[in-house]
């Protein structure tokens, strides 16, 4: 048997006619840019999250690094990040011009150890930025009495985390702003790059709406000197229609992970640790291996898709090295570097291929 990593054809199958009924009702509409469709998603989204506003923007990287400038962090500021994420968390707070510095993960949820932050706060720390890697929500209530406590910003990468959720409240809403990506392979998946910026805060929202439109609130008028970095009335109408499916398809995310809890029984092999306080949106489901490059092989053998998320820690990357940070600096990222791989899991998967999955890995 063969199993993909992903696939996107039981999702896009289900909504097909949907999606083309959209398309051309986009395309008759000749307006493409700014209008309707994008209004009406980010009130769904905004709604979603449960936040007062929602931006939607050109990609991932672009809402961070925006939310970052809008709540004037630049030069000579630092921001804390985790030593393990995506690298787009780390470059918006370089974009912004400010330094990213790292701070270890913690060994359960993967997310930023709220034990080791306040050692990284200077006189020029201004915010930290946690991630819900793999889409669940860390030890989130801890770090945010840290950033408040030093008057720090609080911002979510929640790009890993669409519906989400940490003692009742989604992801997206927890911090101060939230930085969302709608790249095809998330939760929430564009038809291309797409990207949103979801807070309470009036002036961050207002702020970021004038950036990602060449810094203008009104036509020709330039307050700052902002980007191009919209969301387009075709993938926001298409992201719409997702969002509707959104509940439904964590809930066949949420049923795989369950049958891999419940049925991957092998000592060599850690299954995520599920954080009690959080709804986990499995955007990806993240097992240890101490001997990960053998089980890849034993993967590859048995046909099964994986991908390792990921395999460099932020402080070891080439296009870091100019920030001094040297191997043994983040122990617990280095570690999930070396031994984290991600396992199958997509709406619409079908049971054979979870039971043949967990088959393998016990046979491991
Ligand atoms: C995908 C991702 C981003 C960036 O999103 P883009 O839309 O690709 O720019 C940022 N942070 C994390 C954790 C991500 O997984």
């Amino acid at each position: 048997m063969r199993v993909p990593f992903s696939d996107f054809s039981p999702m896009h199958g289900e909504i097909r006619n949907k999606m083309i009924d959209t398309f051309v009702k986009v395309y008759d509409a000749n307006w493409f840019i700014g209008g309707q469709y994008c209004d009406k998603f980010e009130k769904d989204f905004a709604r979603f999250c449960g936040t007062s506003h929602c931006i939607g923007c050109g990609n991932g990287l672009d809402a961070l690094h925006m939310i970052l400038l809008a709540a004037g962090i630049g030069k000579g500021d630092e921001v804390i990040v985790p030593a393990q994420t995506y690298i787009a968390t780390a470059l918006a707070v370089t974009y912004a011009g400010a330094n990213p510095v790292y701070v270890d993960i913690e060994s359960q949820y993967y997310s930023l150890d709220p034990m080791l932050v306040e050692a990284a706060i200077t006189p020029r720390t201004k915010a930290i930025i946690p991630v819900h890697l793999y889409g669940q929500v860390g030890r989130f209530d801890e770090i945010a009495a840290i950033a408040k406590q030093h008057n720090l910003l609080l911002l979510e990468d929640a790009a890993q985390a669409h519906g989400a959720s940490y003692k009742g409240c989604r992801a997206g809403s927890l911090g101060d702003a939230a930085g969302f990506s709608f790249y095809p392979g998330k939760n929430l998946g564009a038809l291309g790059d797409g990207g949103a910026v979801c807070t309470n805060s009036d002036s961050i929202a207002d702020m970021v709406r004038a950036l990602g439109n060449y810094g203008s609130h009104k036509k020709y008028m330039h307050e700052y000197k902002g980007f191009n970095s919209r969301l387009d009335e075709l993938q926001a109408a298409l992201l719409d229609i997702k969002l509707d499916c959104l509940e439904r398809w964590h809930e066949s995310r949420s049923r795989i992970a369950q049958r891999y809890l419940a049925g991957i029984k092998n000592p060599i092999i850690q299954l995520p640790a599920v954080n009690p306080d959080s709804v986990h949106a499995w955007h990806l489901f993240a097992v240890m291996a101490k001997d990960r490059p053998r089980l890849e092989e034993h993967l590859c053998k048995h046909g099964i898709g994986y991908q390792i998320h990921y395999p460099v820690a932020m402080h070891l990357h080439q296009a870091y090295r100019d920030l001094g940070y040297h191997k043994g600096d983040f122990p617990v990222a280095e570690r999930s570097a070396m031994q984290e791989l991600s396992l199958p899991i997509y709406y619409g998967m079908p049971d054979d291929q979870i039971d043949y999955v967990i088959n393998v890995l016990n046979g491991f």
